[in-house]
């Protein structure tokens, strides 16, 4: 069985619609799929008809932003959600409704940096009533001649230090977790080879995510290497997490990995799905 349990429709910051991301996964031969989108669940009823029709299993999911210690942004994967759960519905508007503020935050430090006017220019990129991403000032800016690809204009202008990046509070862990838990969800902690922390620095992050609750960590992501992939599969190990694998594929030309494209977990680990 083949699993992918993290991608993005049209419905955060993923270029193709709910159903296109479930054809495209189940063209490729994948048996289970979870879409992850960033703070939001409205896509998967979509996804599930899709899913249905092209003979694939479908994870109710989601992708939560949550603000940790002082300005580290980290994701967390809900898997098996039940997506009409009021609570959990509740706490992603709030986040999203963040967003907007944060996205005129983001124009102007851009400004400040000699880009001037980029919210119009990011909106035109906006898949979503109310939701706006860095994704979207990524591609506005390669469209703006910045640099010539998206991952460019995250290394040079939005990522941490950088000039059109800007601080924001997202949820709270605590939050997080008990919204999952809530809707009846795993709570899986997303590419942690991505975090900017020291070595205790992720233990705590590990212990208080598992004190809180969490289930599991991707071990497998687009974001890791074959080196952190181990060193993730080790973590997982060692605190008595399961494991999980997703390719973050966010659409044609924009992904490091397609849907699908994982190879096997690490041995020795229990798998998120385990007990499904
Ligand atoms: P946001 O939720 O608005 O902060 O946007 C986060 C999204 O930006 C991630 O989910 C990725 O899709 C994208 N992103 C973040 N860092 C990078 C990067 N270094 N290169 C390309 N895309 C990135
Ligand atoms: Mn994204
Ligand atoms: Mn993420
Ligand atoms: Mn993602």
């Amino acid at each position: 069985m083949r699993y992918d349990l993290h991608c993005h429709s049209t419905r955060s910051d993923g270029l193709l619609a709910p159903g296109e991301v479930v054809r495209r996964a189940a063209s490729r031969g994948v048996d289970v799929l979870a879409l992850t989108d960033h703070d939001e669940v409205t896509g998967i009823a979509e996804a599930q008809a899709a899913a249905r029709e092209a003979g694939i299993a479908l994870v109710p999911a989601a992708e939560i932003s949550v603000s940790w210690e002082e300005d580290v942004t980290l994701h967390v994967v809900a898997l098996n959600i039940d997506p009409a759960n009021e609570t959990l519905r509740g706490g992603l508007a709030g986040i999203r409704a963040g967003r907007d503020g944060r996205a005129r935050r983001i124009a102007a430090a851009l400004e400040k940096a000699g880009i001037p006017d980029t919210l119009a220019g990011a909106m035109r990129y906006v898949t979503h009533e109310s939701l706006i991403s860095r994704s979207h000032f990524a591609r506005h800016l390669v469209d703006r001649g910045v640099a010539r690809e998206v991952k460019d204009v995250f290394k040079r202008y939005l990522t941490p230090g950088k000039p059109g990046y800007v601080p924001h509070a997202w949820a709270t862990l605590p939050d997080a977790l008990a919204w999952i838990r809530g809707a009846g969800g795993s709570a899986v902690l997303a590419h942690p080879g991505r975090y900017k922390l020291s070595r205790s620095g992720m233990r705590e992050l590990v212990t208080a995510f598992r004190d809180m609750g969490g289930v599991g960590i991707e071990v497998l992501s687009s974001s890791h290497t074959a080196a952190q992939a181990a060193e993730f599969g080790s973590l997982a190990r060692a605190y008595g997490l399961r494991a999980s694998c997703g390719s973050d594929y966010h659409g044609p030309g924009e992904s490091w990995l397609d849907l699908g494209d994982l190879p096997p977990l690490p041995g020795g680990l229990t798998p998120v799905w385990a007990d499904w």
